[in-house]
């Protein structure tokens, strides 16, 4: 379907598609849910909307883009070669806000994870393994395992690129 769609008509559709449906936030989804996790999306009560909602285990987790949140030492974090001054203000500007919500959300109670577009990509499972016992953790005092379960890498990349695909062609 988004095949008949002009150039700028795409870009239109591609504005309008929440922030919050990305590729990465998609693999986070399924792979959780696949693990037993339900929770909430993007919470606007909540200082900075947190892409997800985990209440029963006051714990929220943020997925960042490299490129817009300044992943350090991430290669996906490059500088524009051009208008170099403009930009950096700019991701500088990113930086600080990303900050201040977590600090703002860590102050109302809640634990806050922050899960990287590159690892969810590329280390895949293992990311949402760790995202899961970092999750598990919230509500136990004593040590606990690394939650097992089916995940497998290639369903879950191809899951979240069909999530991404159906949410553009609705537009
Ligand atoms: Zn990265």
């Amino acid at each position: 379907m988004t095949d008949t769609l002009s150039t700028s008509e795409r870009s239109r559709a591609m504005a309008k598609v929440r922030s919050a449906d990305t590729k990465p936030e998609w693999i986070i989804r399924c792979g959780l849910h696949r693990l037993g996790f339900r929770y909430k999306l993007s919470d606007k009560s909540l200082p900075g909307t947190p892409d997800l909602v985990f209440p029963r285990y006051k714990s929220l987790i943020f997925v960042h883009g490299c490129y817009w949140h300044r992943h350090a030492n991430c290669k996906d974090a490059s500088t524009p070669g051009s208008n170099t001054e403009f930009w950096l203000k700019k991701f500088a500007e990113n930086v600080r806000r990303d900050k201040s919500k977590v600090r703002a959300l860590r102050k109302l109670g809640w634990r806050v994870l922050i899960v990287w577009e590159c690892e969810l990509t590329k280390c895949t499972t293992f990311t949402i393994r760790k995202a899961a016992h970092w999750l598990a953790q919230g509500i136990s005092s004593k040590p606990v395992p690394l939650p097992l379960g089916e995940l497998n890498r290639r369903t879950l990349l191809a899951v979240a690129e069909a999530k991404v695909r159906n949410r553009l062609s609705n537009y």
